[in-house]
């Protein structure tokens, strides 16, 4: 059976970040290497510098974010991480955490972040009352 390997929301996003930063210095590069058409450079040197631009906003975004995270010990490699949202993986091993006690156990899943299953969530509860 095929395992799932779920990792850390900061870490995706860290990852997406650095990615950015690379086609940018792809575009730039394409960039010096069309140099005899003066328009084409132009055009790949400003493409490669909107993704680099959006690179810094999405780190600037991350900073955000960890400050809104949780820090946690994980409870499998002992090592301080945080987590954002009820559900998240644990920086280092992987290790799917929760903040929420009702999904203690639960299989890890992404939904459990969403609006509309907490919405749900809801709902449920008021029909038990
Ligand atoms: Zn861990």
């Amino acid at each position: 059976m095929a395992q799932l390997v779920y990792s850390s929301k900061i870490n995706k996003i860290r990852s997406f970040a650095l990615i950015l930063i690379f086609v940018g210095f792809a575009f730039m590069y394409i960039g010096i290497l069309t140099k005899k058409i003066d328009w084409l450079m132009a055009l790949f040197f400003i493409i490669g510098l909107l993704f680099i631009v959006f690179s810094v906003v999405v780190y600037f975004w991350i900073g955000l974010f960890s400050v809104r995270a949780v820090s946690i010990i994980c409870p499998s490699c002992e090592k301080p991480t945080k987590m954002l949202g009820r559900v998240d993986a644990c920086m280092h091993c992987n290790q799917p955490l929760t903040l929420d006690k009702e999904l203690e156990g639960k299989e890890f899943d992404e939904k459990y972040n969403k609006r509309k299953y907490k919405k749900e969530i809801k709902k449920q509860q008021n029909k038990d009352n």
